[in-house]
């Protein structure tokens, strides 16, 4: 292999220069790439073209409007190019990388996202050996998925979570092993094939007459996804619990103790109700993660979980992931809450791990 490969400049620390105000975009770091990366003549370096998003974004602006542009652009080129490097911040990199999983099923280009801790600007970085390293795997494997490249490790997309504000390691994927280790040499884990997790029996036929990429299907200016997160805490009450749910939320991702537990209809009835009262009749579906790093939720184990709420179970999801594909579903308005509920708690592209 050895093919061409579109890096896709969305913004991010890595391209970052000082400002007044701290560190913002650089405009002019396409240009700078070509100059230092263009020179180098080996032949584990694929030839590469460049283009940027407008706004460039610190990532912690990013919206589902700028996943939409970004799948886009994946989508207009991806005859053109069979792999794509995404720059983008690491800020909100996990849910950009697990949404696009989502959006661009079916796919069969390689996209990995990459950023760094400090900018490529700086004499001492981690932006230039991510970008090269990234640049390297996707000219030189075959890998059709969305994956998140960072600190000599390749994770998958929809299983990444950022872990570290500070260090190089900054990701990780603990409920799901890595696609790729590069020390002396690249090692992609053995006896695997990537898009393994792929459900297209799970999605809705009505969908997949979309395919491949699926949009958002909001009016993007409106920004009326009606999605959220909410994190457990000793002494929530039902009244926080009854605001964030209004107005109506569609669909709520609750960061659950342990495997999936919470407050008990017997010791906080307000609470219990809340959550009662919204899941009845499929009007909102709330769905439960750990809130622990690693691990499962499961429902069935304490008397304290929040299955007689109503609420379903999001298996080993990240958080971004269990968000990520609230966000895809619901806009689909195709989809009925029922359909959505099913699906949520379906493996659909390797995001969750489930029993079947
Ligand atoms: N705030 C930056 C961003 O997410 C952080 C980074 O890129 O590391 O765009």
């Amino acid at each position: 292999m050895n093919s061409k490969v579109l890096i896709i400049y969305t913004g991010g620390t890595i391209g970052m220069i000082p400002s007044e105000k701290g560190f913002i975009p650089d405009p002019d770091f396409p240009k700078k790439i070509i100059k230092d990366l263009g020179q180098i003549k080996d032949e584990q370096i694929p030839p590469f073209d460049i283009i940027s998003m407008s706004p460039l974004l610190d990532s912690s602006n990013m919206t589902p409007a700028d996943w939409n542009k970004i799948a886009k652009v994946i989508d207009k080129n991806k005859n053109n190019y069979q792999g794509m490097i995404v720059l983008h911040g690491t800020d909100t990199m996990a849910y950009t990388a697990s949404v696009l999983g989502f959006m661009l099923q079916g796919l069969n280009n390689s996209i990995i996202l990459t950023g760094s801790q400090i900018p490529y600007s700086q004499v001492r970085n981690d932006a230039r050996d991510n970008l090269l390293t990234s640049l390297i795997i996707c000219g030189n494997y075959d890998i059709p998925e969305v994956s998140v490249y960072f600190n000599n490790k390749l994770f998958r997309g929809c299983r990444s979570t950022k872990i570290d504000a500070t260090r190089f390691g900054a990701f990780d994927s603990p409920n799901y092993p890595v696609l790729a280790e590069v020390g002396v040499n690249i090692g992609l884990r053995k006896k695997r094939s990537f898009n393994i997790d792929l459900r297209e029996d799970l999605i809705n036929d009505k969908l997949k007459k979309q395919a491949p990429v699926y949009y958002f299907e909001q009016d993007e200016d409106e920004r009326d996804y009606e999605v959220g997160v909410l994190r457990l805490f000793p002494g929530i009450s039902a009244d926080f619990v009854y605001h964030i749910l209004q107005p109506k939320l569609k669909g709520l991702v609750i960061e659950a103790y342990g495997v999936g537990n919470g407050p008990t209809k017997e010791k906080n009835p307000e609470f219990f109700k809340v959550l009662s009262e919204a899941t009845k009749n499929d009007d909102t579906v709330i769905v439960a993660v750990t809130q622990c790093l690693r691990g499962e939720v499961i429902l069935d184990e304490y008397a304290t979980s929040l299955k007689s709420a109503g609420v379903i179970s999001g298996h080993d999801m990240t958080v971004e992931a269990a968000l990520a594909k609230l966000y895809y579903l619901i806009s689909k308005e195709k989809l009925n809450m029922k359909e959505v509920k099913k699906l949520m708690q379906k493996n659909c592209i390797g995001e969750l791990t489930d029993d079947e």
